[in-house]
């Protein structure tokens, strides 16, 4: 009677894990100042833009002449048209706001899109990677087998020192890819050119790439694609995803969106049309407060405030990664990312380090281990604490990384 995929799943300890570890060590050393730096999500209040909207769109629904119901389940107009201009084209990219479909976040549209597919459809990730996007094409029951911590039917393009933690095209077909451009966990950003190749591979190999953009406000460096679509032909070959979570400390109040390109057929058919029923059927919209208070992130207040807050985990992840290379170790990311990356300093593994820094420095990081077994041996740290904790964090890895090189 159940879904028997969901037995093979692995159950996901990581930040649980971390959290006993952390309480555990607070209890016996109720003195010590831990500071957390392995955090995923944004710690900045809303912009006051998105604030008045949400005021406002709060007093409207008190009255029946501006009261809102249900909305349009592709979204509201208001919102498609200001990501259409606001995303894209302020980067000369042209994104119909009719390809744009306004979600309540990036996990549920990342992890939804694989229904479009057949349950036989091959699947490939980078690894380490993103959780949602293997467990979700787990559930499906696409995914084979899990022994040994790896899933028979899933292609793992493992990302690791020595390729510059970049992904290898697959050496077999793949009918779907994934990718995550500013990544998480590894910080790591693909070039134009590596992007071109994505799009090539994808147009000689009939594969449809599923690019998650939800770090893209990070990019500082113009050289580097903010979308997908920047590359000739992708409109034919990717889905892309954006969030307003990690761009507008949105975490809590949920919106996302997804871009589905008109002339992206399938065997013929449109993965627009079908994206579109399968929303019509299964999602009511994103709240009309939070579609409003979505849209003032790209009013000429709204486009400030939100840069100023991009800019602020920016100088945070500046801090970490220079103290990291400062010490010799050969971090990634953390310039077009709001996450660093690297090697755990002295051979020791994942949890060995995670431990090490707590007892040793008293800062809480993510194991690379728990993004997928390509993680093993490394870890992330986040730039989405406080300036003050991310700098006493810095000063304390200063004084305890040199030790420990090699
Ligand atoms: C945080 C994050 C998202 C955003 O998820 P929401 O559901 O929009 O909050 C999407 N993809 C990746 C890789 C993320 O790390």
């Amino acid at each position: 009677m159940l879904n028997e995929e969901f037995q093979k799943i692995p159950s996901s300890y990581l930040f649980s894990d971390i959290a006993k570890k952390v309480g555990k060590y607070q209890e016996t050393h109720p003195d010590q100042q831990v500071l957390r730096l392995g955090i995923g999500d944004v710690t900045l209040p809303l912009a006051p833009a998105v604030v008045a909207a949400l005021h406002e769109a709060v007093d409207e629904q008190a009255s029946s002449e501006t009261f809102a119901g249900y909305g349009p389940e592709q979204g509201y107009g208001f919102l498609r048209e200001a990501i259409a201009e606001g995303e894209y084209g302020v980067i000369g990219v042209s994104v119909d706001p009719d390809e744009i479909f306004v979600g309540d976040g990036a996990k549920s549209d990342t992890g939804n899109i694989q229904e479009l597919f057949s349950v036989d459809a091959s699947v490939a990730v980078a690894d380490p990677v993103y959780p949602v996007y293997v467990d979700s094409n787990a559930m499906a029951g696409r995914l084979g087998e899990y022994r040994d911590g790896t899933w028979s039917n899933l292609t793992y393009l493992s990302c690791t020192e020595a390729n510059g933690y970049k992904p290898p095209f697959p050496s077999e077909h793949v009918d779907l890819i994934y990718l995550c451009y500013p990544n998480n966990p590894t910080g790591t950003t693909l070039t134009r050119s590596e992007l071109e190749g994505w799009v090539d591979y994808a147009r000689h190999n009939g594969s449809i790439i599923l690019f998650d953009a939800a770090y893209r406000a990070f990019i500082t460096d113009d050289s580097i694609p903010r979308s997908i679509y920047e590359i000739d032909g992708a409109r034919e070959v990717a889905l892309e995803f954006g969030s307003f979570s990690k761009t507008a400390g949105f975490t809590g109040l949920r919106c996302s969106w997804t871009v589905v390109p008109k002339e992206l057929q399938v065997e013929g058919v449109s993965l627009h049309a079908m994206w579109n029923r399968r929303q019509s059927t299964k999602f009511n919209g994103t709240p009309y407060v939070v579609q409003k208070a979505a849209t003032a992130i790209y009013t000429p207040e709204g486009r400030v405030q939100v840069q100023e807050a991009i800019d602020y985990y920016l100088r945070n992840a500046a801090l970490i990664r220079d103290a990291l290379l400062g010490s010799g170790i050969e971090a990634v990311g953390g310039d077009n990312s709001p996450y660093v990356w690297f090697k755990c300093p002295g051979g020791m593994d994942s949890w060995e380090f995670f431990d090490y820094l707590l007892n040793n420095a008293q800062i809480v990081g993510t194991p690379g281990v728990g993004f997928g077994p390509a993680g093993e041996g490394q870890f992330r740290l986040s730039a989405f604490g406080s300036f003050e904790t991310t700098s006493e964090a810095v000063r304390r890895l200063q004084a305890l990384l040199p030790t420990l090189k090699g």
